[in-house]
C-alpha cells in the first residue's frame, strides 16, 4: 500500500532542494520551454493536504493541481478503483468495444448535474475538449455558427478554446489565427464594475442588460448558437458575477433559442460549496462542461445536458480514441463516491468560512487587498497598489514565490495577474489550512 505523507508542513532543505535542482537541470535539456511550472520542487508523493518533494520537504497544498484533486491526492477510493481496473483492461476504445464504466460515469453525471430533464453525456479527455464538443453539439442543434464568450473567460488551449479565452499572454500570443465566429461580450465583475457604477456591481440584471445589448447588436441572436460561460471565472480571477446576472442571461438564451453552455471545468464537483456552481443561482444550464475535479487526478472530461440537444449530432459525430478511458472512468466513479459519501459539498462550505474570515481580517489591516471573493474552497484575494484599485502583479508574484519558499502552495490568476487563489483539496484539515493562511499573512506582511 502507498503511505500518504505526514500531514504537516516540513522544510528539510532550502526550496528548491538539491534533488529538485538536479531534476530542473535535466528538465531544461529535455522539456520544451513553453511548458512552465509554478513550483520549483519536484514531487515524490502527495495526499490529504500535503505535497512531499524529492528532498523530503512537505508543502501545504492550497492548489490541488489547479482544482483537480478535490477528493485529495491519491485518494484511497480512487487508488483502489484504478488498481482494480488497470489489472482488468486498460483500453478498448469505447467506439470499438464499449464497457460499463463509461455508461456508469454518464449515469452519474446525468444524475448529479442540475436540471430535472432527460440528459445525456459524452466523455472526453480534458476540459478544452469538453468545451470544443459542447460547441460542436450546440452548432449541430441550432444550425447557427456564432459563439459568444466573455471578458476574463478561460476555456483552454486548443484552437477553438484559445479563441474563446480572453487573455492574450500566455495563452494566445503568437498562436493565431484563431477559430472564426467567436465573439466576446462583457460579463459581471462586481469589484471592477463598482469603480464605474455601483448599481452595475450590485444588480446582476443591469450587468446582463449590458451583455445582452452586445450579443444582440454585435452578433444577432439568430446567428448565435451558444454562449459559453464560467459561472465563477477561474483563470480570469475567481470572479463571482453579481446576483441575477447568470439567470438573466440564461432567460435571454431560452427566449432566443441560444444554447447556454456552463463551463464548470474548474467549479464542478463540490468545489464551490455546491455540486455545481450554477446551483447557487438555482440554474439548470442546457449543457455543462466538466473535467478537472471529476476523476481525482485522472484525465477525463465530459459534456452533459438536455437529451434533445446532446442527441443532435449524427451517429459517430462525437468521440475520440481515449475519450472515457476505462481507468479514468473507474477513477471518476471512486472520486464521485468520495464527493457524495463524505459530504464534500458541506466540507467546502466549512473551508469557505475559515478562509473568508481569515482573509477578511487580513484585508481590514492591509489596503493592498482590494477584494476577497469566491465560493466554497475557491477563494481569492485581488492585490492592488496601496489605497488604489490599480492591479499589482509584482506583489502577487512575489507573495506566491515567498509562500512557496515557506512551504505553502498557492496559485495566481487574473487577467492582470494580480490575484492569489486558494484551491485546497477538500480533504485538508482545518489546522493545515489555518497554518497555510498564517504563512500567507506572514509573507504578505513582510513584502
Ligand atoms: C482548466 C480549464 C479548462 C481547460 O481544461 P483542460 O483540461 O486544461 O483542457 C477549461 N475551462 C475552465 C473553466 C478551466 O478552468
Amino acid at each position: 500500500m502507498t503511505v500518504p505523507p505526514l500531514q504537516s508542513r516540513h522544510l528539510a532543505t532550502e526550496i528548491p532542494g538539491p534533488g529538485s535542482v538536479q531534476l530542473a537541470r535535466r528538465r531544461a535539456a529535455a522539456v520544451a520551454r513553453g511548458v512552465s511550472s509554478t513550483l520549483p520542487v519536484y514531487v515524490a508523493r502527495a495526499g490529504g493536504g500535503v505535497v512531499e518533494d524529492v528532498d523530503g520537504n512537505r508543502l501545504i497544498d492550497l492548489g490541488s493541481g489547479i482544482a483537480v484533486t478535490t477528493v485529495g491526492n491519491a485518494a484511497p477510493r480512487v487508488v483502489d478503483a484504478v488498481r482494480r481496473q488497470v489489472a482488468e483492461f486498460t483500453h478498448t476504445c469505447f467506439m470499438v468495444a464499449p464497457y460499463e464504466g463509461y455508461v456508469a460515469v454518464a449515469e452519474a453525471l446525468n444524475r448529479l448535474t442540475p436540471g430535472q430533464f432527460e440528459k445525456r453525456s459524452v466523455l472526453l479527455n480534458s476540459g478544452a475538449e469538453a468545451v470544443e464538443n459542447a460547441v460542436k453539439i450546440a452548432r449541430s442543434y441550432t444550425r447557427r455558427p456564432a459563439v459568444a464568450a466573455f471578458e476574463h473567460g478561460y476555456h483552454g488551449r486548443t484552437n477553438l478554446t484559445m479563441a474563446l479565452t480572453a487573455k492574450a499572454m500566455p495563452y494566445k500570443s503568437g498562436f493565431g489565427p484563431f477559430a472564426p465566429d467567436v465573439y466576446r461580450a462583457p460579463g459581471s465583475y462586481p469589484y471592477r464594475d463598482s469603480l464605474i457604477d455601483a448599481e452595475l456591481a450590485r444588480d446582476g440584471r443591469r450587468a446582463a442588460e449590458r451583455t445582452i445589448g452586445v450579443l444582440e447588436n454585435q452578433i444577432g441572436a439568430d446567428n448565435l448558437a451558444a454562449v459559453v460561460i464560467e459561472p465563477i471565472q477561474g483563470e480570469g480571477g475567481f470572479i463571482v458575477p453579481a446576483p441575477g446576472f447568470l439567470p438573466a442571461l440564461l432567460a435571454w438564451c431560452r427566449d432566443n433559442g441560444v444554447v447556454f453552455i456552463a463551463d464548470e471545468v474548474q467549479t464542478g464537483f463540490a468545489r464551490t460549496g455546491a455540486m455545481f456552481a450554477c446551483e447557487h443561482e438555482g440554474m439548470a444550464p442546457d449543457l455543462i462542461c466538466t473535467a478537472k475535479g471529476i476523476g481525482g487526478g485522472m484525465p477525463l472530461g465530459a459534456v452533459t445536458g438536455r437529451a434533445d440537444i446532446m442527441d443532435a449530432p449524427h451517429v459517430s459525430g462525437l468521440g475520440g480514441t481515449f475519450g472515457g478511458n476505462p481507468v479514468a472512468c473507474a477513477a471518476a466513479l471512486g472520486a464521485l463516491a468520495a464527493v457524495e459519501d463524505d459530504d464534500l459539498v458541506g466540507r467546502a462550505g466549512q473551508l469557505e468560512r475559515l478562509m473568508f474570515q481569515r482573509l477578511k481580517r487580513l484585508q481590514a489591516d492591509d489596503d493592498r487587498i482590494g477584494d476577497v471573493r469566491g465560493r466554497g474552497a475557491m477563494i481569492a484575494i485581488e492585490l492592488v497598489r496601496p489605497g488604489t484599485s490599480e492591479p499589482d502583479a509584482e506583489l502577487t508574484k512575489a507573495l506566491a514565490a515567498a509562500c512557496h519558499r515557506a512551504g505553502v502552495i498557492v496559485l495566481t490568476c487574473g487577467t492582470s495577474g494580480n490575484v492569489v487563489r486558494l484551491l485546497p483539496p477538500l480533504t485538508i484539515s482545518d489546522e493545515l489550512l489555518s497554518e497555510g493562511l498564517d504563512v500567507l499573512a506572514g509573507e504578505l506582511g513582510r513584502l
